[in-house]
């Protein structure tokens, strides 16, 4: 017979060690995985695409329009790291700015990519006002150039190239940071909700694996000069219920005739990528915590 006193000895030493294993995987699989892992976040109508890279930095290019980026991060970012060493606004309007004031509350951000241009709301002033509360360096587009990200990965900013820091613009989606994020040969073009694309074809390399679709695939852009320059690959529709018919139909068309595999971050499943340096790959690497409950 066992004493009660060996049973709870057993006991505890057992429940450690299962402790112990289960913290190991949960470490080991929230390791940065030496690849380039783009998540194009499922935020409703608007913007957020996480981007984390083989050093692993954590990148964040818009926030959505309210809270609901807390929530998709959460699936990507392990609870021990609130770390975000780069928060890029594309440009100010509610649908890429609102989640992001959050997260500079909740996360630790080291440093501001934005074009700094004027726009009167009172959650780009609250933005503008935690940035400054916080002493985070904010670093200015205002030219065409190169911006590392550690290791290979680097974002080569296109638009725009000259200063519109506190400038007013008739339509801020004009003023929108249009970059290529390279890691060796595999590309991705950004272009937040920028209007006058074709305006960049013949000026600047756009060619990119991947292309998020500019405007949430509205037909003020995505035409089909554009997306020829672009020649994708795959077509990331960010996307909620909406009232201005995104996306619309000649968009789709356009990928189509592009032969571009469309994808929509309201589609269940999110939509992630991962590149070894020479292509990017879908992936149905999911949550960092997905290993819990996959097949052994
Ligand atoms: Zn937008």
């Amino acid at each position: 017979m066992i004493s009660n006193s060996k049973k709870i000895i057993r006991v505890f030493y057992g429940g450690l060690a299962a402790g112990l294993v289960f913290l190991a995987g949960f470490l080991f699989f929230s390791l940065p995985s030496g690849r380039l892992e783009l998540h194009f976040l499922n935020v409703g109508q608007g913007d957020a695409l996480l981007i984390q890279t083989p050093e692993g930095y954590n990148i964040l290019v818009d926030g959505g329009p309210d809270n609901a980026v807390l929530y998709e991060l959460g699936k990507y970012l392990p609870f021990y790291n609130r770390q975000i060493d780069l928060m890029v606004l594309t440009h100010p309007h509610a649908d890429h700015l609102a989640g992001l004031v959050e997260i500079l509350k909740r996360h630790q951000v080291n440093k501001i990519l934005t074009t700094g241009v004027f726009y009167g709301s009172a959650e780009y002033e609250k933005w503008l006002a935690l940035i400054k509360e916080k002493n985070i360096p904010v670093e200015i587009a205002n030219h065409q150039g190169i911006m590392p990200l550690g290791g290979q990965v680097h974002f080569f900013i296109l638009f725009p190239e000259i200063s519109l820091e506190n400038k007013k613009i008739k339509n801020v989606n004009n003023a929108s940071i249009v970059g290529k994020l390279i890691y060796g040969k595999s590309s991705a073009l950004l272009s937040g909700d920028f209007e006058d694309e074709e305006e960049l074809v013949g000026k600047v390399d756009l060619t990119a694996q991947i292309l998020k679709a500019g405007h949430h695939g509205s037909d003020n852009a995505n035409s089909r000069k554009f997306l020829a320059a672009v020649g994708p690959k795959y077509a990331v529709i960010s996307v909620g219920e909406n009232k201005y018919g995104h996306p619309n139909q000649k968009t789709v068309e356009n990928f189509e005739a592009l032969g571009a595999k469309i994808l929509r971050t309201d589609q269940p499943g999110g939509i992630n990528f991962v590149s070894d340096g020479q292509k990017f790959s879908l992936s149905p690497v999911n949550p960092y915590w997905a290993w819990l409950f996959s097949a052994p």
